[in-house]
């Protein structure tokens, strides 16, 4: 599991997390909600070790990511897909998935190259694999992102925002390919996910946890079904004021 624990991260004077806890066991799907500059991406960052961090502890299967060595193990077990599609543009679609595999996993470039035609396949992209990263529309670029996320076989899913850039369309591609993978968790047989995003009807129906940051802090922690709940997440003054912003 990830393992939060009164994370505080700051920037010069400001506080941007301020002793955030949060546990994400496998097979879960927590979405974290959030105004924008509540410090959702740098909970991200500071999850997958590209922020150091001012107190408190984080750890992915008992590995503390604030030691380099552990974070180097750490950062095998999760993926992260970002807003913006940060894909190589000099290499080709196929190239951009299995790079990673080959040079950090070292698995065998057939093997990647097999997994990568199927995880492309998997999105609607079959025919894209030798295409370059400026010959798509967004949405396939983000689904690509995807895909490398997922040829790593990571036990984690970090997903942060991955849909803010896309128009209405392409959200809707993208967030269909996230569906899918969500509802595989209940097979067990699916990748855990911690998801960032505006989408809030999409993450009613794909989380099994909502948490909400106000502004550093962790206010809400509930089921999905309770975060909705009228005596529970909607309970909240703060919490009915995001919603109807979001609506
Ligand atoms: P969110 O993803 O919820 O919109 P962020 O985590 O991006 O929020 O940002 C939280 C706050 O931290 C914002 O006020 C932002 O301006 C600030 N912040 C984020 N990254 C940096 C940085 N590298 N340096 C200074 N301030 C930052
Ligand atoms: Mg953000």
């Amino acid at each position: 599991m990830i393992a939060v624990e009164g994370v505080i991260k700051r920037f010069g004077a400001h506080t941007v997390l301020d002793g955030v806890s949060l546990t994400v066991a496998l097979g879960e799907v927590v979405t974290i909600l959030g105004s924008s500059g509540s410090g959702k991406s740098t909970l991200i960052r500071c999850v997958n070790g590209l922020e150091t961090l001012d107190g408190g502890r984080i750890t992915v299967d008992g590995l503390d990511v604030s030691d380099p060595r552990q974070l180097a193990q750490a950062r095998r077990l999760s993926a992260t897909v970002f807003q913006l599609f940060n894909l190589y543009p000099h290499m080709t679609v196929l190239r951009n998935i299995t790079l990673a595999p080959e040079l950090v996993l070292r698995r065998p470039r057939d093997e990647v190259e097999a997994q990568a035609r199927a995880l492309l396949a998997s999105v609607g992209l079959v025919g894209k694999a030798d295409s370059y990263p400026g010959q798509l529309s967004g949405g396939q670029r983000q689904r690509v992102g995807i895909c490398r996320a997922l040829a790593m076989n990571p036990r984690y899913l970090l997903l942060d925002e991955v849909t803010s850039a896309l128009d209405p369309e392409m959200t809707a591609e993208v967030l269909a390919i996230l569906g899918k993978l969500a509802a595989r968790q209940s097979d067990g047989a699916g990748t855990t996910m911690l998801f960032v995003t505006h989408e809030v009807e999409f993450a009613r129906r794909i989380s099994t946890r909502i948490v909400f940051l106000d502004q550093g802090r962790l206010i809400i922690d509930l089921p999905t079904d309770q975060f909705f709940a009228a005596d529970g997440g909607l309970a909240h003054p703060r919490i009915r004021q995001f919603l109807s912003k979001m609506a």
